[in-house]
Parts: structure tokens; C-alpha cells; sequence
């Protein structure tokens, strides 16, 4: 792609003092002077200039990064901070903005408005191959006629490295993504996850600042995927690399990932450890998005927990034991309209008074007895109830129904 002439030289980043690594740049060696005027503020409020001594910069900062293509909004001003080595994911629907995000990171986009830096340099209008990062895509886009040694030295061939040192590089390389014996081969002699294996070896060998990761998974079947999340984290933990991976699977950013941002229409919901989002999420949409919800409305809240707001809660919290309720707790009776065998968990979802439902998942060998039609009580501790801001929620969730219940509250602590 072209871009305008605002690279690396001209602003006078990028070239540390000698013996200062590159990730040790800060406002003391790289003045935000030499940017042009709107940078300036951008780069001092994202890199938090003080004069209390040097900050060694994240990996990757994007501030108030926008995106329009005509109409279409598709990243709506993202504030966003990756710390050096993290695995982090952008989890989101297909439309969310997430590839659009990506691509500005790796160049093959201009913003319409805010920056981007790489390891506290403004890197916003470079050419893809004058930022320090590779992109690993779906499709592994090796090439067919190279071997799978020659395919990894490639990168290295076009910086003009030596033959012995590609040799050596690439092989370690290999090693590292366990394909030490398959150099030889063609890509067309190989697997789907040996292919993509291959292409994180090519985007590694030269060792970017950050790897982005486009879905890299996609194309595979489930077990080789789930085989491939596990070789992905680890070979992300050996190199070090400050891996961005897009996934719109959120099982499998939960289970990779240091920490997800979680896009919805352009913006970012919300951002934190997998835990953090799963198990506290702040908005109605995260709480249906990743993972199963029930979402309780502001009325249903207020009954039951006597607070104004909307609430999400997990299926897993709550219990159909008949139990009577704890210190803590809320209960509320209904009637069961349906009960789902998962293997190992039941989903027993249960009619309230009002007509709309609330759904517990339960370890299977306690609902044996569970059936159609049986009254049963629903009982979870206040504490499991999370207050969310509503920005809708996620298209498809059958937990998303939920109307203003008239709720028959069976029990409830009066000190919860
Ligand atoms: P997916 O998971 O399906 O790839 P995504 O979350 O990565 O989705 P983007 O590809 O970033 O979403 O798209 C965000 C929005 O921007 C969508 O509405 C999309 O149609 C729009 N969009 C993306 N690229 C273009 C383009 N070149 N021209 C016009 N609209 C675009």
C-alpha cells in the first residue's frame, strides 16, 4: 500500500541511542516534538509524559483510533494499551470492527482519525513493511512452488541475511513450531495445522515486535483447532512475541489469551483477563456475547436484589436443589419448560410467572429427576448478579428474551 511520506526518518523515531534497545525508547530519547502537530498530543497522552523519569512504552498503543468507509462507521474511536509479551485477543462479531482494527495496526489501512504506535513510536502512516510486526492470515498464504524450509527463509532472503544464517534461523524456527523434520516437504504435502504451523514459523523468523494473528484457526476442524490453541499459547509463551489474534470463537480467546478486548459495533465493550470478562462483565451485550447469560432487567433487579439496574447472571450460578435459601441468597420459584441433556450439565430452563424464563445449568447426575412441567424453586447468591450497562445483547442468544418480569420472589435474605 502507499503511504504518505510521514515514516520512521522524517519523524526522528525509531533510531534509538546506541546500546538503547528499541523497547526501551521513552519521551527522554524520542521527543514528541519531531512529530507533526497532531500526533504531538496524541503520543504525550498516550505515553503518559512525566517528569518523573523514563517509562519504558507497551508493545502497542492505538488512541482514538476511527475508521468510516463512506457511512459505515466500522471502529469508532478505540482507546486500547497491549503490553509487551501479551497474548491478547480482539473477540467480537463478524461486523464488529475487529479486522478493520488489525489491518490499521499492520498498515494495510489508513485511520480516518487517532494513531497508532508501536513500542511508543507513531507508526500510523507507514507502509506495512516499515512497521516492525508481521500478520499471519486464515489462509496460511504460503507459497505452493517453495519448499517449507525456503518458504520460512523467504523473509530473511528479502533482508538480505546470509545463507548459513537463513539456514540456521529458519531451522530453529521450525524447531519451534515442531516442524524441525519437515523442511523439505512442499506445503502441498502437509496437514491444514502443519500449513498454519509453517506460516507462524515464516511470520516469526524475524522476529517482529508483534505477531497479528487474523483468525488463524479458522479454516481448520474443531480437534485440530482446539490441538493448535494449545500449540499457539505455547509457542507464544517460548518466543516471547507479543501476539493480537482475532477470533469471533470466544472459547477460544477465554482459553489463549492474557487479556480480550470484546468489540461490538465498532467500539470496544470492554477489556480484561478472560476471568474478568467471562465471570464480571460490565455490559449486557459481553454477558451474551461470551458465554451464556441470563440478563436481568431493571425491574427483575430491583425485585429481586432491590437494586435499579440491570443485572447479568450465569446459568452455573444458579441451583434447582430445592435448597432453602442461604445467607446471601434470592430464590424464586417457576416451572420447568425445558430441560437440555449436554453430556455432563443439564440446561433446565424455567417459565416464570410473567411468561419470560430463566435458564440454570447443572451438573447432569443432580436433574435426573428434573422433568417437564415440574415446579422448582431457582436459587443464587446476590453476589452472582453483576450489574450491566445495556447495550443490547447478542443476536441469536435464546437467554435475550427476557421482558419487565412481575416475579414471584419465593425468598430473599433481607440483609442480601
Ligand atoms: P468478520 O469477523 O466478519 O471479519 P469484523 O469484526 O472483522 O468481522 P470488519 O471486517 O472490521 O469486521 O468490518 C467492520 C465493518 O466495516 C462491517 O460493517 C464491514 O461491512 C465494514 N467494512 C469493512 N471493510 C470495508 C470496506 N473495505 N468497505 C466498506 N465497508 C467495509
Amino acid at each position: 500500500m502507499d503511504a504518505p511520506s510521514f515514516g520512521a526518518h522524517a519523524i526522528g523515531f525509531g533510531t534509538a541511542p546506541p546500546c538503547v534497545p528499541a523497547n526501551r525508547l521513552t519521551p527522554k530519547h524520542a521527543s514528541p516534538y519531531d512529530l507533526p502537530a497532531p500526533h504531538r498530543q496524541l503520543r504525550r497522552a498516550a505515553l503518559n509524559e512525566s517528569n518523573s523519569g523514563p517509562i519504558a512504552a507497551p508493545a502497542l498503543q492505538l488512541v482514538a483510533l476511527s475508521k468510516r468507509f463512506g457511512d459505515v462507521v466500522a471502529v469508532d474511536n478505540v482507546d486500547l494499551t497491549i503490553d509487551e509479551g501479551e497474548f491478547f485477543s480482539l473477540l467480537g462479531p463478524s461486523g464488529s470492527g475487529k479486522t478493520t482494527v488489525l489491518r490499521m495496526i499492520a498498515g494495510f489501512e489508513l485511520p480516518t482519525a487517532g494513531a497508532v504506535l508501536l513500542q511508543g513510536v507513531d507508526v500510523t502512516s507507514r507502509a506495512p513493511y516499515d512497521r516492525d510486526l508481521n500478520t499471519v492470515f486464515q489462509d496460511y498464504a504460503l507459497f505452493p512452488h517453495l519448499s517449507v524450509q525456503a518458504n520460512v527463509e523467504y523473509g530473511l532472503r528479502v533482508k538480505g541475511v546470509g545463507k548459513a544464517e537463513r539456514r540456521r534461523r529458519a531451522g530453529e524456527m521450525l524447531d519451534a513450531v515442531r516442524l524441525g523434520s519437515f523442511g523439505t516437504r512442499q506445503p502441498s504435502q502437509l496437514s491444514g495445522g502443519q500449513r498454519q504451523r509453517v506460516a507462524l514459523a515464516r511470520a516469526l523468523v524475524n522476529r517482529p515486535k508483534v505477531l497479528l494473528l487474523d483468525e488463524p484457526l479458522g479454516a481448520l476442524d474443531l480437534k485440530l483447532r482446539e490441538e493448535m490453541q494449545v500449540e499457539l499459547k505455547t509457542i507464544q509463551a517460548e518466543v516471547g512475541i507479543t501476539f493480537v489474534f482475532v477470533t469471533h470463537d470466544q472459547g477460544e480467546a477465554l482459553s489463549m489469551s492474557s487479556r480480550v478486548a470484546v468489540f461490538n459495533n465498532g467500539r470496544i465493550e470492554q477489556v480484561g483477563p478472560p476471568r474478568e470478562i467471562y465471570e464480571a462483565p460490565t455490559t449486557t451485550f459481553v454477558a451474551t456475547f461470551v458465554g451464556t447469560s441470563n440478563v436481568l432487567s431493571v425491574e427483575v433487579s430491583g425485585q429481586l436484589l432491590g437494586v435499579d439496574a440491570a443485572h447479568s447472571l450465569r446459568p452455573e450460578r444458579i441451583r434447582v436443589d430445592g435448597e432453602p435459601a442461604g445467607a446471601d441468597e434470592v430464590s424464586i420459584g417457576g416451572a420447568v419448560d425445558d430441560v437440555q441433556y449436554l453430556g455432563s450439565d443439564s440446561r433446565i430452563r424455567v417459565g416464570l410467572s410473567d411468561g419470560s424464563h430463566l435458564t440454570a445449568t447443572v451438573p447432569s447426575h443432580t436433574a435426573a429427576d428434573i422433568t417437564k412441567d415440574d415446579s422448582v424453586i431457582l436459587t443464587f447468591p446476590s453476589s452472582a448478579a453483576f450489574k450491566v450497562v445495556d447495550t443490547g445483547t447478542a443476536a441469536g442468544d435464546e437467554l435475550a428474551d427476557l421482558e419487565p418480569l412481575e416475579l414471584e420472589a419465593v425468598s430473599r435474605n433481607p440483609d442480601s
